[in-house]
């Protein structure tokens, strides 16, 4: 990566930033510096939004290019990622510290799996539909790429959440610029080198680096069309805002405070099982986590009991070593904030796991499985988002009761429903306020809309959903 080190990517090239100021970018699990990067200045970031205007303006350009020949160069694209799966993975693993076995099932294989799905639905699409009008013509209605779009992402999962934006976008014939999150820029430049590889055209895809004031200059610039964000209710509440002012179309991906409901009926052998995806992976640095476990009253002793062996046996370490679950927090700020809400869940609940830093873990952020129990859903750690490895166990007295307590949250992004009676749960589920929950266990499905309601946010991404989130409607009235 050397070569393309503190470098922003624009128009095709890489350039250096008109800024003097850097940041480091640290290895989760040592603490050491494996990077830098410029904070764009606002000239950098109008450079990159002009690249982008530039290429979807371009009458022979990529926004007007035949959506087959658009879908066969995302396909390259896939490739080209594909066959960087492994330096991506060590990437991300090196920064945020997710663990190698859980980089290589999601970060390693988005990339290439989503390009792939919106090049095959790029294809299948009808991008013109004519209409018998009222008056007896035709209207044409036009699905159109909206323009040039400002994806700003998160560090957590930096490349599965970057193309839930890039691929559908790119695949509608937008052009866009990317800001990754500061703590994981590495495995961000990969991909601008991997998209020019790929053929990609120039200023189709644009890269600047920095933090929450680059991101803010690019969500208020006039040439930017939409705005994709992901990342905490608090920026987005004010994404949003700017957006609203601006009349600028948002899909706004924020944070949860899921349920994760056993019912009565549930098998917990098999249910604990299925828990690490919807309770505690990335070391609970996950948007759509299931945080709140809902147990009934008559088997609480036993759920809690059950969460704390399967919590207890995973094994935290070494992000790189093939055994580990659960590796370090992403930063020693991440790692704060999870410690502020432990003291706080101290006095809240009654701690039956972990509550601390590991003592065999002298490097890394690293702060161990927790859970608290006798928990009140009123409780700040059973309402704020915590995003680390923090359980709380929330006892419920019937089946209304754990769809009361569910849907007690300012939060509606993920959750599950677990039962012995795959229907019974299937109807528990459907009475649950939230953008998606699974039955029986939980797995983010890409040909399907993805998202949040409430503090969760606006929009959905992934599925035939997410690709017309980046098309604009226009209606031609023929006579
Ligand atoms: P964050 O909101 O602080 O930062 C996310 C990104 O936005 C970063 O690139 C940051 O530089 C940028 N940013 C911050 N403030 C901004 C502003 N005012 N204007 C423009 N850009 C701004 O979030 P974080 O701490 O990096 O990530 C954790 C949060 O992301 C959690 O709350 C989590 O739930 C959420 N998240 C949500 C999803 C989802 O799909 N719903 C997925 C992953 C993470």
């Amino acid at each position: 990566m050397d070569r393309l080190g503190s470098s922003l990517f624009i128009g095709g090239k890489w350039v250096p930033s008109r800024t003097d100021k850097h940041f480091d970018i640290v290895c989760a699990s040592t603490e050491e510096v494996v990077g830098t990067a410029p904070e764009a200045t606002p000239e950098d970031v109008d450079a990159a939004v002009l690249a982008a205007r530039s290429a979807v303006d371009d009458p022979d350009g990529w926004a007007h290019w035949d959506s087959s020949k658009r879908a066969a160069t995302l396909e390259q694209f896939a490739d080209v990622m594909q066959q960087r799966g492994d330096e991506l993975g060590r990437l991300v693993t090196l920064q945020n510290g997710m663990p190698t076995t859980i980089a290589n099932l999601s970060e390693v294989v988005a990339p290439p799996k989503l390009l792939r799905y919106y090049a095959t639905l790029a294809r299948s699409v009808r991008l013109e539909e004519e209409r018998v009008s009222m008056s007896g013509g035709t209207t044409v209605v036009r699905r159109v790429p909206v323009g040039v779009v400002a994806a700003i992402v998160p560090w957590n999962f930096p490349q599965s959440v970057t193309f839930f934006k890039l691929a559908p976008a790119l695949a509608a014939g937008n052009s866009c610029v990317l800001k990754p999150a500061p703590e994981t820029v590495l495995d961000a430049w990969l991909i601008a080198d991997a998209a020019a590889e790929a053929g990609i055209p120039p200023g189709v895809i644009n890269l600047v680096t920095g933090g929450p004031a680059v991101g803010a200059y690019l969500v208020q610039h006039p040439d930017v069309d939409k705005v994709a964000f992901t990342g905490s209710t608090r920026a987005g509440r004010s994404i949003g805002e700017v957006c609203g002012r601006l009349l600028r179309p948002v899909t706004l991906e924020l944070g949860g405070k899921s349920a994760t409901v056993i019912l009565d009926d549930a098998d917990l052998a098999s249910t604990v099982q299925g828990l690490f995806p919807c309770t505690l992976v990335n070391s609970g640095q996950t948007c759509m986590l299931g945080t709140r476990v809902l147990a009934p009253r008559s088997r609480y002793d036993e759920v809690v009991d059950a969460l704390t062996a399967f919590a207890s046996a995973l094994p935290m370490g070494d992000p790189f070593d093939l055994h580990t679950m659960l590796g370090p927090l992403v930063s020693s700020r991440q790692r704060d904030r999870v410690e502020r809400y432990i003291a706080l869940g101290r006095k809240e609940g009654r701690l039956v796991l972990g509550g601390g830093r590991p003592p065999d873990l002298d490097k890394g952020w690293y702060v161990s499985a927790t859970i608290f129990s006798d928990v009140s859903n009123d409780a700040t750690i059973a309402r704020e988002e915590i995003f680390g490895p923090v359980l709380t166990v929330i006892p419920y007295d019937n089946e209304e009761d754990a769809i009361r307590i569910a849907n007690d949250s300012r939060y509606g992004l993920g959750g599950s429903v677990w039962s012995a009676d795959p229907e019974r749960a299937r109807a528990v589920a459907s009475r649950i306020r939230t953008g998606t929950i699974g039955v029986n266990f939980y797995d983010i499905d890409y040909c399907s809309p993805f998202g949040g309601i409430k503090d969760s946010g606006i929009g959905r991404e992934l599925g035939p959903e997410g690709l017309a989130a980046f098309q604009q409607l226009q209606s031609v009235y023929l006579s």
